[in-house]
């Protein structure tokens, strides 16, 4: 058994809800710390502080000003700390003048810079703090060169011991830099510039991987799949999979729960899970203009082809097709405007069975997933996936596509105590498989009942995987 003694454990992220979220990494960035702390441990997050709703409507007050340069560019940035203390962690936010001060997280020219720039403040600030975590935690490519810096600058040699864990919530982007990128970082040990390399280029999601005393994938599946499918960085995970492992994400038990959920009107736990529905369900569909009487099926996400939204206007076209126009669609992402343009376009066909909004909206999210009977993930990659788990908490049957993350949370309905359904290939013949067998579950009243109350009360909090997370503290600090 491991000891039981606090870890003080250092988050480093580019997004974390309820600060800035764009995907599920703020969902995990934003709840991982809180747990940790629930359990006794002391565990602090830093972000970019990105210009978002949340900035403006909080306290923070200033820790840290300094100074720090990439290559002949100096420049200074502020630490500051959120006052109040209710996430249930210490939240301070990174700014750097022109490069961090804007609204949007990602999708700049810049980016590379951008993040170079936030992760070599992190780490001049953590030279300058009197606080010295037991380890580092980074997430994803953009606060993958921390190891690195870490390790092999010289300039924060007095770092190099603290182990650091890296996880990989989504392995398709890595942050790619062109090599000139190498002369703005500080001075490090040259034997060690393979390690920021990969395939002729610097890679910083390579280079965690490389670095990192542990890798992590959001499921195990995931980890499985990486070994032969990573858009490139197949033999380097083979290479490492000694120290690499996968720990499923859990969901935040307190933010996602319809007994207490803010944006709903009526609340609701398994016991009232009909009335509960039905009641969020009429609410949506006045909205979106929806026949209530039929079965809804949603989708929620961003709309981009490893979601593999790609195939939502078919799916609609197909399903009204070969089974009727016995169900409603609804539809909430944003992403490429080809397919937001076709979602869109498709409202003019719509007898009160289909609609769609183009956009990000938290609160709505929330009232789908408790309206909903259905949700669609067709993924063609999906790490861990958070939606379903939502949905499952909300009571909403998922049709998943067996991979990833997907493939570890969801049981098909076929199988014994399963719940929801699992289809082989991201295509529209498959989707509509399992939209018919869903039908069918629609149809049973008590089974659909059954079902519903057997979701609600699977336990996919953060409680199981905070405990695998601590198992890896403890480890790297070992050895
Ligand atoms: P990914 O991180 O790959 O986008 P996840 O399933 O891990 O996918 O997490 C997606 C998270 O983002 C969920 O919390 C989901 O509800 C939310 N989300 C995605 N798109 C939207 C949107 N348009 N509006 C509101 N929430 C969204």
């Amino acid at each position: 058994m491991e000891k039981n003694y606090s870890v003080h454990i250092l988050h480093i992220s580019a997004e974390a809800y309820p600060v800035a979220k764009v995907g599920g990494l703020a969902d995990v960035a934003g709840a991982l710390p809180k747990y940790l702390n629930i359990e006794g441990h002391d565990a602090k997050l830093v972000l970019p502080m990105h210009r978002t709703r949340y900035l403006n409507t909080h306290e923070w007050e200033v820790v840290h000003k300094g100074v720090t340069n990439m290559g002949d560019h100096y420049f200074e940035y502020t630490v500051i700390r959120e006052s109040s203390g209710t996430l249930g962690y210490e939240l301070y936010l990174v700014d750097i003048f022109g490069l961090l001060d804007r609204e949007g997280i990602y999708g700049y020219e810049d980016d590379a810079y951008r993040f170079l720039a936030f992760q070599l403040s992190v780490v001049d600030w953590m030279s300058n703090w009197s606080y010295r975590p037991d380890v580092v935690h980074v997430h994803d490519h953009h606060t993958a060169l921390i190891p690195f810096i870490l390790q092999y600058c010289y300039r924060y040699g007095h770092l190099q011991k603290i182990p650091t864990i890296l996880t990989i919530h989504n392995a398709q982007y890595q942050g790619w830099m062109n090599w000139n990128m190498a002369t703005l970082l500080p001075p490090y040990d040259l034997w060690k510039r393979g390690m920021l390399e990969w395939e002729g280029q610097i890679n910083p999601l390579a280079c965690g991987i490389k670095c990192a005393s542990r890798v992590t994938t959001v499921s195990w599946s995931y980890l499985e799949e990486l070994k032969y499918n990573s858009n490139g960085l197949e033999s380097l995970i083979q290479q490492e999979i000694a120290k690499c492992s996968g720990v499923l994400n859990g969901i935040d038990a307190m933010v996602w729960n319809p007994a207490s959920d803010q944006y709903l009107k009526q609340s609701y736990n398994a016991d009232k899970v009909t009335e509960g529905k039905a009641a969020a369900k009429r609410e949506l569909c006045d909205v979106f203009g929806l026949d209530s009487n039929k079965p809804l099926f949603i989708f929620i996400g961003r709309l981009v082809a490893d979601k593999a939204a790609d195939l939502l206007p078919s799916i609609v076209g197909e399903s009204f097709y070969h089974l009727g126009r016995k169900m409603s669609f609804l539809f909430l992402g944003s992403g490429d405007p080809q397919i937001e343009a076709q979602l869109n376009a498709m409202n003019v066909y719509a007898e009160q069975d289909y609609s769609c909004y183009i956009g990000y909206n938290e609160g709505l999210s929330h009232q789908l997933y408790a309206g909903a009977d259905f949700l669609l993930m067709p993924s063609r990659v999906e790490p861990c996936g958070l939606n379903q788990m939502y949905a499952l908490r909300y009571g909403t049957v998922p049709l998943v596509r067996k991979t990833g993350g997907l493939k570890d949370t969801i049981k098909d309905q076929g199988e014994e105590g399963g719940y929801g359904f699992l289809f082989e290939h991201a295509s529209v013949p498959d989707v509509i498989h399992a939209i018919s067998r869903a039908l069918e579950l629609y149809e049973d009243k008590d089974a659909l009942h059954r079902c519903r109350k057997q979701m609600m009360n699977l336990d996919f909090s953060w409680q199981h995987s905070v405990r695998n997370y601590l198992y890896l503290y403890h480890s790297v600090q070992k050895s």
